[in-house]
């Protein structure tokens, strides 16, 4: 669907005790910046060295987006849901209809929860100016909608993302809850302080059954290249000093938890596990353990 030339998973679904996640590619850009997209502050050579100790090629990446739904006893959750008609290229935009092939209607989602308010986390909140999920509460963090909304000096870069914010987001704040880091959201999920990526980006803390599971948002961007030195800058971070300071704590406590993590630019299916090595972290990809 998403490249008429390859067939690949697009859909990945796992129980997590009585909660069921379903995780959808979106879709996918290949750039050719690896570096320095991917770390500022690192030097090309660097970056070219982490690619190839993990069999990559150098300097082209995929950057996936993928979205998370979870369907809890009460609730049908949906996080970020992609790009929707608003994808900037054809390789991109395919949540909606990935979503009805899982078995789901757009009007069955009782919750949109927002991560940070970047362009490929809210394009799809409406469709062709109507609303894409009708009788969704909106859940979004107070300091990312008020960074947004009101006249914060932004990175240079981020001049679109404040107008496209300003167009979809700011006209639905009736229909939006505005959360603090720690607040629990629903029944068995928690938001959790990511500030950095954006001014008020959270990543989530899921339980259920006393199964656990954290969704870390932007918190990385690269499975190799932002573990590998938590100290590198991702390119996409508006204050990338506190997005170091975040990365460090929350890539620490996904280590200790040792349960599967989700992140909105890991390769797709998105779910793996951070491990702690000597130097540094790395991104191992779940196998069967989340069928069993
Ligand atoms: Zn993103």
């Amino acid at each position: 669907m998403i490249d008429p030339q390859n067939v690949r998973p697009e859909i990945y679904q796992f129980r997590l005790g009585n909660f069921k996640i379903t995780n959808i590619l979106d879709g996918y850009f290949h750039r050719e910046d690896m570096h320095p997209f991917t770390a500022t502050n690192a030097s090309a050579s660097e970056i070219e060295a982490v690619a190839n100790k993990h069999f990559l090629p150098y300097p082209k990446l995929e950057h996936n987006f993928v979205p998370t739904l979870i369907e809890t006893p009460d609730a049908l959750i949906a996080f970020d849901p992609g790009f929707g008609k608003r994808a900037p290229g054809p390789t991109a935009g395919f949540f909606n209809q990935l979503l009805k092939k899982t078995g789901y209607s757009p009007d069955e989602v009782t919750h949109v929860i927002i991560s940070h308010g970047h362009p490929d986390h809210i394009a799809n909140l409406t469709t062709d100016g109507e609303l894409t999920f009708k009788h969704a509460e909106i859940i979004i963090s107070r300091a990312e909608y008020e960074f947004w909304s009101g006249n914060s000096a932004i990175p240079d870069f981020r001049g679109p993302t404040r107008q496209m914010f300003q167009e979809i987001v700011v006209p639905l704040a009736e229909r939006c809850r505005f959360v603090e880091p720690d607040a629990p959201i629903v029944e068995g999920l928690t938001a959790l302080n990511a500030f950095g990526h954006s001014a008020g980006h959270m990543a989530f803390h899921v339980e259920s059954e006393g199964k656990e599971l954290m969704i870390l948002s932007d918190t990385i961007a690269h499975y190799a290249i932002s573990l590998a030195n938590l100290e590198w800058k991702f390119s996409m971070d508006d204050d990338p000093e506190m997005a170091v300071k975040t990365r460090k704590r929350l890539v620490d406590q996904a280590a200790s938890l040792k349960a599967p993590i989700i992140a909105f630019h890991m390769p797709f299916p998105s779910v793996g596990y951070i491990e702690k090595t000597n130097a540094d972290f790395k991104w191992v990809p779940s196998s069967y353990q989340m069928n069993i």
